[in-house]
This record gives structure tokens, sequence and C-alpha cells, in this order.
């Protein structure tokens, strides 16, 4: 039977919204509604085989914008259904399941309640993800609605990988722990990568590189996370866009001292103005990077360089806590579309027998097995699809 499954991501200000065909992964109309609170707000919506269609009404909060997508849904020319009662379910993405999600739910009272308490948690993303969800409640009274966590994939993650140094007290009062994020990417692909290459997810040691603006790397075993580059919050790892990655502790008070910053401007400081961007002091979009270091700026060589040998470092970390490497897989909006960034990612993993292929590297956003002849591990592009998993998650838990 076919299911009707609406996919809403909801962030803090902005919404993207998906609608399927289930199970036959069909896309009948997808959009965003962006800047919503802010002024000039807009909602553009692309339905399937008819003209893409935009809306510049002021979108005051997540109430008016899933209303306005929801219009944009049965509208009469731009529209994929005739009433919203035709849809069957809803998949939420919700950014921070904490200890208490492991796989998606039904959402119930008690499941909001827990997600509005780990709020403390991801207080940008939660509430936001929770906006999403009672909008959606309003409108259609009685929806299934399913919540997908992003951490949710991790939560097979050993406690000797997950504890951080610090006293165990931390953990219990607080949560502090790793938790790691972008797990429904991190599982997509691995369940993509395992059936593109016809084995069983058991059979594979995986590492799988997610490389964005906001980028994690994940060693994955039997198809489960084993580790992760994000921590307990998504600050953790890589160096990002504009997010540094791991750095010394110590480096935190040293500026609080020097520079009389407070904890809010060290957050900012980390997660808005580091990174790429903050070592290049250009941009942290990797094309205007890729550019200025081929026209001979110093400074985006070196960011770009950082960036890699970041990721190397943990390909290598990944493939000893694995014992060994089958697969290596790159994807979001870097890892599938820069051949450049791969091949320098790629380079001096002789001792894992790992060889690209400089031709068959040079793809962009589609999937490609680009390994050489002879290299042991394979190495894959795959293109992630978080919708799709989270419809296919959907369908799970709400199909019955
Ligand atoms: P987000 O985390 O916002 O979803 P994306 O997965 O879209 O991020 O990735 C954005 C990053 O991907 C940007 O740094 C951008 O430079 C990079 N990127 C996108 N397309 C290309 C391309 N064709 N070549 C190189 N980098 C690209």
């Amino acid at each position: 039977m076919i299911m009707k499954v609406l996919v809403i991501n909801s962030g803090s200000s902005s919404i993207k919204y998906q609608l399927f065909d289930m199970p036959e992964n069909k896309v009948l109309a997808k959009g965003i509604a962006e800047r919503i609170g802010i002024r000039g707000s807009c909602l553009t919506h692309y339905p399937d085989q008819k003209p893409a269609y935009r809306n510049e009404e002021d979108i005051t909060d997540h109430g008016v914008a899933i209303s306005l997508i929801f219009a944009a849904l049965i509208h009469p020319d731009h529209g994929v259904v005739r009433d919203v009662r035709e849809i069957d379910a809803i998949g939420h993405r919700v950014v921070h399941g904490g200890e208490i999600f492991n796989q998606p739910v039904l959402v119930d009272s008690t499941v909001k309640e827990n997600i509005r308490r780990l709020s403390g948690l991801a207080p940008l993303h939660n509430p936001a993800n929770l906006l999403g969800i009672e909008a959606c409640e309003q409108i259609i009274p009685g929806i299934r609605q399913a919540a997908v966590f992003d951490t949710a994939f991790h939560h097979t993650i050993p406690p000797q990988a997950f504890m951080y140094g610090i006293p165990y007290w931390y953990y219990e009062e607080y949560g502090i722990r790793k938790y790691g994020f972008h797990g429904t990417s991190h599982q997509y692909v691995a369940r993509r990568a395992a059936e593109i290459l016809g084995k069983q997810p058991a059979e594979l040691k995986m590492i799988s590189c997610h490389l964005g603006s906001g980028s994690s790397i994940t060693a994955i075993q039997n198809g489960q996370s084993l580790d992760t580059s994000m921590g307990f919050t998504p600050l953790e790892g890589l160096v990002m866009g504009t997010r540094s990655g791991d750095l010394d502790p110590a480096i935190i008070t040293f500026l609080m001292e020097k520079e009389k910053m407070s904890a809010a401007e060290i957050n900012d400081l980390l997660n808005n103005r580091s990174g790429v961007l903050g070592i290049s002091a250009l941009s942290s979009d990797f094309r205007d990077l890729a550019k200025a270091a081929a026209d001979g700026n110093d400074r985006a060589r070196l960011a770009i360089d950082v960036f890699v040998h970041r990721v190397r470092k943990y390909i290598g970390a990944y493939a000893a806590e694995l014992n060994g490497l089958d697969v290596l897989v790159f994807t979001a909006g870097l890892g599938e579309n820069s051949p450049e960034i791969r091949a320098q990612i790629c380079q001096g993993f002789d001792y894992l027998e790992l060889w690209i292929d400089p031709e068959k590297n040079n793809i962009r956003g589609k999937e490609a097995d680009i390994s050489a002849q002879g290299s042991k591990p394979r190495i894959l592009v795959i293109p992630t699809n978080e919708e799709l998993m989270i419809a296919s998650e959907t369908l799970q838990v709400a199909g019955n």
C-alpha cells in the first residue's frame, strides 16, 4: 500500500520539507520556508512535474510556516494532493535524542516532553523541532508523526569511546558524553554502500566521511556506529566551515583571560568564526577557498590543508579502531562534489592499500566507486539523502 509521508526538517529560522510516496521513494514535492520571524521571509515550493512556486507572505512563526507549506501542498495549481488528510504520516528530523531515544519513535505527549527536556543539550535545535511537530498537530489533529533523531544511530558507541576524561559525576549530573550527530546521513550511506557492494552490513568495516559545512566521520562495524568525530555537541572533531573542531581545551581559558571573553563569546568564536573561515580569513565555502588557493592565496591553501590533515587523522584512527577497513565513503556537499579534496584526503594510505583512481574520481554528485584497481578498501561516493531515510524510518514506525 502506498503511503504519503511528509518529511519536515524544522530549524530555528527555516523549515525544509519533502512529500514522498512510500515505499516507492517518489518525491511528490519539496521546498523550504526561510527567514521565519525575520523580514524578507519566503516559501519556495517545487512540485514534481509542475512549475515552482514562491510565496513571499510574512512568515511570523513556525505555525505560519507550516500552514503555508500545507497550503502549497494542496494549492489548485501548484499542489500535489487535494486535501491535507491524504497525508498518512509525518516524519520529523529531531537533532538531539540524548540517551533516551536510540531509534525513531511515534510522537506522543511523553515523547514531546522528552524532546523538550533534551533542549538543554541542543538549545538551538530541539525547541525548533518541537515547534514543527506541534504546528503539524494543530493543522492535522491525530496525524501519526515520527521523530527521527540525529543522535540515534550513534547509540551503539561503547562507553570507552563516549566518555570524556573528566570526573564521572558530570556525566551523571549533566549527561556530558559523546553523542555524535549526522546519524541519519551516516546510517543512510552505510546502508547504500552495503547495497551497492551486494554485501551484508555485518561483513563490512566502514568509515563514512560526511563533509559539508558541518562535517563528521563515523567508524561503522556490523552496520552500527562504533565511534564518531562529533561529540557532546557538533563542535568536536573535524575542522569545519566555521567550527574549530578538536582543540586543546586550555585555549579556552587562555583566551577568556587574555581577551576577557565571556562564555557566550567563546561559544560564538568556536562555532561561527573558526574552522576554515577562521584560518583563511576569507570564506567558509570550499569553492571560494579552492579558487583563492589556485590564485596563490597561502592562507586559503593552509585552511584546506588543515582540514584535510584532520580528516586523514580520523581515518587513520578509525581504521585502527575497526582493525581494518573495507569501505571508505564520501558524502555531503564537499564529499560528493570535490574530486580535489577526495584526492588529497586519499593520498598516503599505502599501509591500508587504499588507492583512489584519478579518472573515476572525476565525478560530482552521483554514486560511484572511485577506488583504483588493486585498492583493498573500496572508496565510494554516495550522495546522502537524509529526507528519504527519515521517510523510510517514518514508514516503519507509523506504517501500521
Ligand atoms: P550543509 O551542512 O549546510 O548541508 P552541505 O552538505 O551542503 O552543507 O555542504 C556545503 C559545503 O560543500 C560547502 O563548503 C561547499 O563549498 C561545498 N561544496 C558544494 N558544492 C561543491 C563543489 N561543486 N565543489 C567543492 N565544494 C563544494
